[in-house]
């Protein structure tokens, strides 16, 4: 089952268009399915749960880190995260790393942008996330990479809406690129696009998408 959700999803994706399979409140066995169709990069929401399935199951996973991250967690993951999709502060992108530096790594990092319509979501509105990049601050990090921009669409039926979400964090990607050339190397991604709209997402520029339920079932919280 799993198997077949992974082949049906790669079999669509275009070439330069990752899949992070989000195994959150699945088991180790779903994963494990998933890993022996081929996966390799699967996204987490939970340190404690991440923490938990990380050492059982294979090396060569990469580990996504999708969700709300708190400052205080960065350290139990630090040794082995490959790419964290939701920086929304400064305080945050610091602690990683300070943490990256202590583990001897470069870690690589998304900035959340909130582009969506309820204010309840984290992220940086694009005026504060260009601030922040204007400040310079990551520069003197040598711990991190600023890998591309990570959101999350207005939770609606309209597509409409949906598009427009993903649009402006498109076109934000491309203003970055253009605002701080010294970006230009590490921003690579553009993190946008889940179960129900990641087809849109890949119209919409989209290069990682971040699948769960339509892979693993629903979840049980
Ligand atoms: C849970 C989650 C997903 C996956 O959502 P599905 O609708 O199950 O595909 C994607 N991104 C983030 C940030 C999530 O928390």
């Amino acid at each position: 089952m799993v198997a077949k959700k992974i082949k049906e999803i790669l079999d669509i994706l275009p070439d330069q268009v990752k899949l992070c399979a989000v195994s959150k409140y699945h088991p180790v066995e779903m994963i494990q399915q998933a890993y022996d169709a081929g996966q390799r990069i699967f996204g987490e929401s939970h340190v404690q749960e991440l923490q938990q399935k990380q050492p059982i199951l294979p090396n060569d996973i990469e580990w996504h880190f999708i969700g709300h991250l708190q400052t205080n967690k960065v350290k139990y993951i630090a040794p082995y995260i490959s790419l964290i999709h939701a920086v929304d502060s400064s305080r945050l992108l610091k602690e990683i790393n300070k943490q990256a530096i202590r583990y001897n790594r470069k870690i690589n990092c998304l900035l959340q942008l909130h582009v969506a319509e309820e204010d309840t979501k984290f992220g940086f509105s694009p005026e504060e996330c260009l601030e922040f990049l204007r400040s310079g601050e990551y520069k003197e990090m040598s711990g991190i990479n600023i890998s591309g921009i990570m959101c999350m669409a207005t939770n609606t039926d309209d597509e409409n809406r949906i598009r427009t979400d993903f649009r402006t964090a498109n076109n934000f990607f491309e203003q970055c690129k253009k605002e701080f050339p010294e970006l230009t190397n590490s921003m690579q991604w553009r993190s946008w696009g889940m179960s129900d709209d990641y087809k849109i997402a890949i119209e919409e520029g989209s290069n990682i998408v971040r699948i769960g339920s339509y892979i693993f079932g629903n979840r049980t919280y």
